[in-house]
């Protein structure tokens, strides 16, 4: 047990021990190869009774825990979207664990409060959001989207459903392609799975206005409240945009919230080159992006901005006489900004990244990452053993095997880029992961990693070409 007196010798061990991991990340295989079960196995069934070294407690990380971490952070990183840290993040993270506020309300830290409020400013003005919109920290887009859900609910239906119940007719909308997050917070909200309308998608993904409008007209003439209308910039299969301006137009002719979930492609917003994204959101009710995952600040934090803040508080406002304040109206209370009532100082890890990066040094990185993808794209198209499917976007790419010279059937060409995975996340140097874009399997690959450089993409280049050949040679 320690005393604060201790912090220091306790933390140099700490401290080098994160130096070195963050020094030799590479050394480590990307995705862990544990067997299922095998790490609980190794841990002991019941709390220690006597209390145990900070020594041991390092060892047993070494020893148990490191074998079963998949390493994010590694540059061969390129699965799922990443979730990227930097030494700024670590660092805020550290400060925020020691103050260990909880922000629930301004009077439980003021600076917390008002540090988001104001960084939720700089970045709204930075990636081109209109300024009537305001913003607030949540933990995930997962719960963003339901706090935009619930506030749509809540709107669409004069603040009844909060007092009544949710009544059956209420629908929402959102691609074929959009996120199973969206589905699981019209369940959450009470609206029902059933009530979630998909529209269908175009051949590059992207949601059909024209259809969305039909669903909404047929719903109206059937007596359903058209409620929400999800759009994503940035699907997750293929990180697809839908046209905004259209659906933006039919949202304000059926008054019918928009949210956007941008919640990974919206990091891009902060380059002037990609501002066409955001085009017509002037007219979206709400939208949320996560610095956490392509923004250098670590799990989690998720930037969620709405333009009818009043509304928001009403959906969630509750106020028992403990949490009753003389400066309730004066000051932002985050309590009441989406679903948890204690909330994380997360605002400080994202300070430290945003001055030290500057908004210069933020597109500096996400444009190199950009590049990183182009060039890698290019190896792709010109090998012949390789199919681009798509251009590449961003920081991703979506390719697959197919030789230009093979004679494989759509079948022998999934079960191929399946095994070709399957290898590469095996082999422990690169963790990929995969989609399906009308029945094809296709490999996604991104470079999102803090730090990742030229030589780590030639790597999983090589990776990709040497499995391939091995594959080709074993089906052929
Ligand atoms: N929306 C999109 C487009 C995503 O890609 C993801 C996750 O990858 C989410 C929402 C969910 O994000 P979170 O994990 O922050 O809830």
């Amino acid at each position: 047990m320690l005393e604060r007196a201790d912090f220091l010798e306790a933390m140099a061990p700490v401290l080098q021990w994160v130096n070195t991991y963050l020094q030799s990340i590479e050394k480590y295989p990307v995705k862990s190869q544990v067997a299922p079960n095998a790490i609980y196995q190794a841990l002991p069934a019941s709390l220690p009774r006597a209390p145990e070294s900070i020594a041991q407690i390092l060892k047993d990380l070494e020893e148990i825990i490191l074998p079963g971490i998949t390493h994010w952070q590694h540059p061969n990183f390129h699965a799922y979207f990443p979730a990227n840290s930097s030494i700024e993040s670590v660092l805020g993270e550290l400060i925020t664990a020691a103050i260990g506020a909880q922000c629930m309300i301004w009077e439980t830290s003021p600076a917390a409060a008002e540090l988001e409020e104001r960084l939720m400013e700089w970045i709204r003005d930075a990636i081109g959001l209109p300024a009537d919109f305001e913003g607030c920290i949540q933990d995930t887009a997962s719960s963003a989207t339901i706090t935009a859900i619930l506030t749509a609910r809540e709107v669409k239906t004069d603040f009844q459903a909060n007092e009544m119940g949710v009544p059956p007719n209420l629908r929402v909308y959102c691609s074929t392609e959009t996120h199973s997050s969206i589905e699981k917070g019209v369940k959450i909200c009470g609206i029902g799975s059933r009530n979630v309308v998909k529209i269908p998608v175009d051949e590059q993904q992207r949601m059909i206005p024209e259809l969305l409008e039909k669903h909404i007209q047929a719903d109206v003439a059937k007596g359903y409240l058209p409620t929400c209308v999800v759009a994503a910039i940035g699907t997750t299969s293929t990180v697809a945009v839908d046209p905004l301006p259209a659906i933006a137009a039919i949202c304000k002719r059926y008054q019918v919230w928009l949210h956007i979930d941008a919640a990974y492609a919206g990091n891009a917003l902060f380059l002037p080159e990609y501002q066409w994204m955001i085009e017509g959101a002037e007219y979206a009710d709400s939208f949320v992006f996560n610095p956490h995952k392509w923004l250098f600040t670590n799990f989690d934090c998720s930037a969620y901005f709405v333009k009818n803040a009043e509304a928001l508080i009403k959906t969630f406002e509750i106020l028992p006489e403990y949490l009753k304040t003389k400066t309730r109206g004066q000051v932002n209370d985050y309590r009441d900004w989406g679903i948890p009532l204690g909330r994380r100082f997360r605002a400080l890890k994202l300070w430290f990244v945003l001055r030290s990066y500057g908004l210069e040094g933020l597109q500096q990185k996400l444009r190199k990452h950009i590049e990183l993808n182009h060039f890698f794209a290019e190896q792709i198209a010109q090998h012949p053993d390789l199919e681009l499917i798509s251009k590449p976007f961003l920081n991703f790419t979506c390719f697959r095997i197919n030789p230009k010279n093979g004679d494989y059937n759509e079948h022998q060409l999934n079960q191929l880029n399946e095994d070709l995975i399957n290898r590469l996340n095996q082999s422990g140097k690169a963790y990929l992961t995969h989609t399906k874009i009308n029945g094809q399997y296709v490999i996604r690959i991104i470079f999102g990693q803090t730090y990742i450089e030229k030589r780590h993409v030639e790597n999983v280049f090589q990776l990709i070409v040497n499995h391939t050949k091995e594959l080709l040679g074993t089906h052929s």
